[in-house]
């Protein structure tokens, strides 16, 4: 499942937008840190959320970025968190290739309850509900799906607790989106994240599954790596002075850290007219009447905010192409 191959020389060109694997020592414990810079500002610029929401969607763009980098096949991985609260949806997905693009929905009347938010608190705006994570391989191969309740008071802690429930994978998480003012003076997004897992089928002595518990040694090894990723702060996730070879080095540097290939992320959309065409045509004459205004539907794409619009032709049966 993860494709980890040692890269000759583990020093990226670039710092920004992209996720770069490590191993912590000869241990068991794999990780994955990503920067993001153009990329989620560029996400988070084409709308228009409440700074809190807005920093919760660039969370969840970091959190696919880390775990989209980790499947090899040519895949999609898709990250969805629903609540009864005053946001009822985010989404996020990572495409193989670096695509990557989040939307949120605000329960209407709901926008001041979110900014009314101390931060990027996921109980407070979606309280109550479930986060799904589903790897899309494709229209010919088999969905896989993990379904948890959220349970946390951040996505870091959601996350820890989805991959505890749904795959049994000792994990610890820690994520950071804030604006930071640029070289030119403008104030940018970006969002940062860490990850480790436990993974002994992908580095250590042990298969994978062969226990569930942990040897001694491999327990010790996994709590310094979890113990230590609590340490670092949002500003060295963020700062892009800070590469992120030198945070993992401040990190890890007792045990020993290996970089494997860094893979990149990009702002990415999959939608289309032709699909938006598509799902017109599934409704009914009376339906398409009643969304008519000034004989034109217009339809925008809730991730990258296009907007398609349709036309009646003169028989007023049919959209122009
Ligand atoms: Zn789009």
């Amino acid at each position: 499942m993860f494709d980890d191959t040692p890269s000759g020389d583990p020093r990226p060109q670039r710092t920004d937008d992209l996720i770069l694997p490590f191993q912590v020592g000869d241990s068991a414990v794999r990780g994955r840190i990503v920067r993001l810079g153009p990329a989620v500002d560029e996400i988070l610029s084409r709308h228009d959320y409440p700074d809190p929401l807005a920093q919760l969607t660039g969370q969840a763009a970091a959190l696919v970025a880390m775990l989209g980098t980790a499947l090899k096949f040519d895949g999609k991985l898709i990250f969805q968190a629903q609540g009864d609260g005053p946001v009822s949806m985010i989404v996020a997905d990572y495409s193989a290739g670096g695509a990557l693009r989040a939307t949120a929905t605000i329960r209407e009347g709901a926008k001041d309850t979110v900014e009314k938010a101390q931060g990027a608190e996921l109980h407070y705006l979606l309280r109550k509900g479930h986060m799904v994570m589903t790897i899309d391989q494709g229209p010919d191969m088999e969905r896989y799906q993990g379904v948890t309740p959220l349970d946390g008071p951040t996505l870091a802690k959601a996350t820890i607790s989805y991959f505890s429930q749904s795959e049994q994978i000792p994990t610890a998480v820690e994520l950071a989106v804030g604006r930071v003012t640029d070289e030119e003076g403008r104030e940018r997004w970006r969002a940062g994240g860490i990850m480790v897992q436990f993974m002994p089928g992908e580095g250590g002595t042990r298969e994978r599954g062969e226990d569930v518990l942990m040897a001694d040694e491999d327990e010790d090894a996994w709590n310094r790596a979890a113990i230590l990723l609590e340490t670092v702060k949002p500003d060295e996730l963020l700062d892009p002075t800070i590469a992120p070879e030198e945070l993992l080095f401040r990190l890890y540097h007792e045990d020993g850290v290996r970089v494997f290939e860094p893979k990149t992320a990009h702002f990415g959309c999959t939608c289309s007219r032709d699909k938006v065409a598509n799902v017109l045509s599934q409704y009914t004459r009376e339906d398409i009447e009643d969304m008519l205004e000034d004989g034109a539907i217009e339809v925008s794409c809730d991730f990258c905010r296009e907007a398609y619009r349709f036309e009646l032709d003169e028989s007023g049966k049919q959209f122009r192409e």
